[in-house]
């Protein structure tokens, strides 16, 4: 049997994995099953998406259902297949000349595994993947599908939702026209100018991302991603960058979206990769949280004053925005956010002996972790940052009684 593990190779998946070849055949597999879990592209970090706890189970793939993509333009939205990755869609829908609002930093990652756990990318005015969705198709505990859309009053409930209350198969997408993005990098942004405009300079662009490894060089780093005009040649002190960056050093150039400021499709510069370069496993950890954006600077001083304790094991750290969305389990649920994201070594010891600083630091300030990345928070540390979580888990109980779609994971950070 081959060893099956997740894109960063530090969980090796313990249940079978099952890949049916058609929605029915998924039914089937669903209802006969005591235990399932739905796994996607493997780019969560955790044991998220396995069945740790019993023998009984199985982990059912959608890659081997075809994957579509079909674009209504009289609703300006698009049914994808849950599988699907979010540059295969992206792909097709330019094709035919429409676009997402925005997308995360990789474009290999599934829609169904990245809406459900609240993946994002950049922009004080962009929610996360999850807020383009209008509807989801569900196969519940007893195989049967069920649509869930806007509207409905399980739907905010239901989209981020860590693969608990079924498999998704397919989701309906809010798409645009499509339109070009211009990628500017800047060197060199000071601590001090970063804290006296950070809000000037989040808004400096349609996503904006800001690369530091909390040293006192500052950001080292930031990407602007704009939608039209033109980019100054110094922002507010950073300078234009005269060659191709990858935000680590010593990283691939080749792996990079075009920067430079040469405008291009969007799906060719919202990234920070290109679709063609795939790095089949990495060589990180990845941990995020994402605060009330009030207390951006609070966040940014005590990180400070972790540099050092971080600094053995971070490759380096960047800073976006979300706007807030109405999504239960969203980690911008109610109020816009900064995320502060982790690239780690993939060093599980050492990261994990670092990471109940970082809590102790930022949960206070009503942080959230990213759902797929590495984190120590439980469920009693993370409820009373959830309003809604209470209706969640009715939610659940009501979707799922038996726990189809449970395992320890879900009961080390839901309860
Ligand atoms: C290199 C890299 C870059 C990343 N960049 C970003 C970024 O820019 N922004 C960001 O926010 N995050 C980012 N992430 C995190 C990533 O988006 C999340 O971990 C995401 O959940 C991965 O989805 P997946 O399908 O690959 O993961 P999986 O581990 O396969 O699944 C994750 C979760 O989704 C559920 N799921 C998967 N498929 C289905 C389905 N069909 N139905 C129901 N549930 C399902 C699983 O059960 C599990 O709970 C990045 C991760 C990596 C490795």
């Amino acid at each position: 049997m081959s060893i099956e593990t997740n894109w960063a190779g530090n969980h090796t998946y313990r249940a079978r994995i099952e890949s049916p070849r058609s929605v029915d055949e998924l039914q089937e597999v669903v209802a006969r099953e005591t235990r399932v879990r739905a796994i996607g592209s493997r780019h969560s970090f955790t044991d998220l998406t396995d069945i740790t706890d019993s023998d009984a189970g199985v982990l059912v793939s959608l890659a081997d259902i075809p994957t579509a993509v079909e674009i209504d333009e009289s609703t300006r939205t698009a049914r994808v297949t849950g599988r699907a990755a979010y540059g295969e869609v992206a792909t097709q829908l330019h094709a035919a000349g429409w676009a997402l609002g925005n997308l995360a930093s990789l474009p290999h990652i599934s829609v169904a595994g990245a809406v459900s756990t609240g993946t994002h990318g950049s922009g004080v005015e962009n929610g996360s993947l999850a807020t383009s969705v209008a509807s989801l198709d569900i196969v519940g505990p007893d195989g049967e599908m069920r649509t869930t859309s806007r509207g409905d009053a399980d739907f905010h409930g239901s989209v981020v939702a860590l693969g608990s209350l079924g498999v998704v198969t397919a989701a309906t997408l809010d798409v645009e026209p499509t339109f070009d993005v211009r990628q500017d990098v800047y060197t060199g942004l000071a601590w001090d100018a970063l804290v006296g405009d950070l809000e000037t300079i989040t808004k400096s662009a349609y996503s904006v991302s800001l690369f530091t490894r909390w040293t006192d060089a500052g950001v080292e780093q930031v990407w602007l991603k704009s939608r039209a005009g033109d980019a100054p040649t110094e922002l507010f002190g950073a300078l234009a960058a005269t060659t191709t960056m990858h935000m680590l050093e010593g990283g691939a150039t080749e792996s990079v979206t075009q920067q430079g400021g040469v405008p291009g499709p969007w799906l060719d510069r919202l990234p920070h990769f290109r679709m063609e370069f795939t790095p089949s496993r990495g060589e990180e950890l990845q941990s995020e949280y994402l605060l009330p954006r009030e207390h951006a600077l609070t966040a940014i001083e005590r990180l400070r004053a972790l540099g050092e304790r971080m600094a053995p094991v971070l490759q380096v750290c960047e800073l976006r925005t979300v706007a807030a969305d109405e999504h239960w389990l969203s980690s911008a649920y109610g109020h816009d956010v900064l995320g502060v994201h982790f690239t780690w070594l993939r060093d599980v010891e050492r990261v994990y002996a670092v990471l109940p600083a970082i809590e102790a630091a930022l949960l206070p300030l009503g942080a959230r972790p990213h759902w797929g990345k590495c984190f120590v928070a439980e469920a009693v540390d993370l409820a009373p940052m959830y309003p809604r979580m209470s209706d969640f888990r009715a939610l659940r109980d009501r979707v799922d009684p038996d726990r189809t779609f449970g395992n320890a994971f879900l009961d080390r950070v839901l309860g």
